[in-house]
């Protein structure tokens, strides 16, 4: 998911909170929404679909208010429901409150239950809704002392977004899983999921919140409680490999310029005899683009791709997928006729756009196919906060490499080392939530206890 928030000093703050989320809809194509406060009433709109789709210059324009959070959904485990949508806007002891959430809880259900057993009643099946219910029981404290309170109670990977009637609050788990960060413009301050978003609306990045950070944004400014010591940190590895949108930063490192380095990295782990290095695009350009220089394989565009097909289009079965990649992707003739191909993409999941890619490339006349991949194998669940039903699919955890190399039909298939993924982001090891590829889950993961009866 992507967040978006922004407490305005004589600025729309509505219309910037949309074109922030603009910035962000990779990061979710589910359904979106803006909440924004007048310092009395909140007032929101939210509905499935593109930020383009759900917003226009009509509904935009009653939202009048001096802060606003948003949200861009992309479901994980309560897939589609319109209720999911956020934020969720709620009344409790103190005044209102609107909250927006990237992330998943691990022991949402153990709090559920809990909850419930206390007569708590929930309206949505998304843990976000868990997180609601903790502030509001908490009510009695500050907003800040409840969110602490919170945070001891919740374990997983959270960047939250808090409004009130008259603040803007940013809450990182301790882990700091997912990504969040603070923005200015002019004397309004803005936290958001990625820079990209911040470059978009002209506002200048600050700097990253800090894991088991909350920042508070009233009238007076900024200010932080670092609420929680986290022993380790775990930023989510796959926002750098495919996640991301390339202009963005993480730490300072820039994503396009860390998946070159994937690229320039897997060159160095699979020399091949080659005559030109493709990528799939878009995802694979980066690493393609690094492949090509570390290897002196020119560099070509030899899959053409329709701008006019969104994610969303790609509907989650088999069958729509295949056409879909047909749709989505053509290939080159011209270029490809004849050669001994180097085809980089950022990762398989499934295999299915593999399967289909390989395939066309062939149809086009190409001699060899090397796929080459700029991460490890994707192998285990994430609980995170990255699509899990997908993951229910993942080809690498039926299949060696072998098997999937001839499954998908290419001349040869590798894969990026972990060690080596690591490496091109300059940072350590540890740093990282790599569970995907390693199965070795830093905070854990969730256990499935009595099931609540809504689920
Ligand atoms: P697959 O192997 O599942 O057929 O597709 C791999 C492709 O999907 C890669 O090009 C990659 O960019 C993209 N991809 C990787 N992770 C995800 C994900 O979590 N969701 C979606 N929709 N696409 C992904
Ligand atoms: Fe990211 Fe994978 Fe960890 Fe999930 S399991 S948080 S996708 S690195
Ligand atoms: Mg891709």
């Amino acid at each position: 998911c992507g967040l978006f928030g922004i407490y305005g000093h004589n600025m729309d703050v509505a219309t910037m909170t949309y074109y922030g989320l603009y910035a962000l809809q990779h990061r979710g194509q589910e359904s979106t929404g803006i909440t924004v406060s007048d310092g009395k009433e909140f007032k929101n709109h939210k509905d499935m679909g593109l930020v383009g789709e759900v917003f226009n210059e009509k509904i935009l324009a009653p939202l009048k208010g001096h802060l606003a959070i948003g949200h861009v959904r992309y479901s994980t485990v309560d897939s589609g429901l319109a209720v999911n949508t956020q934020p969720l806007d709620f009344r409790y002891l103190k005044g209102l409150i609107s909250l927006a959430h990237n992330g998943s809880l691990i022991n949402a259900n153990e709090i559920r239950q809990r909850l419930a057993l206390n007569g708590s009643v929930f309206q949505t099946t998304s843990d976000t809704e868990v997180i609601v219910k903790l502030i509001a029981r908490y009510g009695q404290s500050s907003i800040e002392e409840a969110l602490m309170k919170m945070m001891i109670d919740i374990k997983g990977a959270y960047s939250l977004l808090v409004m009130t009637e008259d603040q803007l609050i940013g809450v990182r788990d301790p882990h700091g899983v997912r990504p969040l960060c603070i923005g200015k413009k002019g004397k309004s301050y803005i936290l958001a999921s990625e820079t990209c978003a911040l470059d978009t609306v002209g506002a200048e990045f600050i700097r990253d919140v800090d894991p088991g950070e909350i920042v508070i944004i009233d009238n007076d400014g900024l200010r932080s409680i670092h609420a929680m010591k986290s022993s380790e940190q775990a930023f989510c590895i796959f926002e750098f490999v495919y996640l991301a949108r390339p202009d963005s930063n993480f730490d300072g490192r820039n994503v396009t310029l860390v998946r070159r380095a994937m690229g320039r990295q897997l060159a160095q782990e699979y020399p091949i005899d080659a005559d030109i290095v493709i990528p799939v695009p878009d995802s694979g350009v980066p690493a393609a683009l690094g492949y090509a220089e570390a290897s002196g394989i020119p560099y070509m565009e030899g899959l053409m791709k329709n701008r006019y097909i969104g994610r969303t289009f790609i509907k989650p079965t088999q069958k729509m997928r295949e056409t879909a990649v047909r749709l989505k992707l053509n290939p080159i003739r011209d270029i490809i006729e004849g050669k001994r191909v180097v085809m980089v993409d950022d990762s398989v999941v499934r295999g299915t756009t593999s399967k289909q890619i390989v395939q066309m490339i062939r149809n086009a006349g190409a001699k060899e196919v090397h796929l080459m991949v700029s991460s490890p194998t994707v192998k285990y669940p994430c609980y995170y906060g990255i699509d899990t039903q997908e993951r229910n699919q993942l080809i690498a955890v039926k299949q060696s490499i072998e098997e999937i190399r001839e499954y998908i039909g290419a001349d040869g298939l590798h894969f990026l080392s972990l060690e080596g993924m690591v490496e091109a982001t300059g940072s350590s090891k540890d740093s990282f939530c790599a569970a995907c590829f390693t199965g070795e889950y830093p905070l854990g993961i969730s256990k499935r206890v009595g099931e609540y009866p809504m689920e």
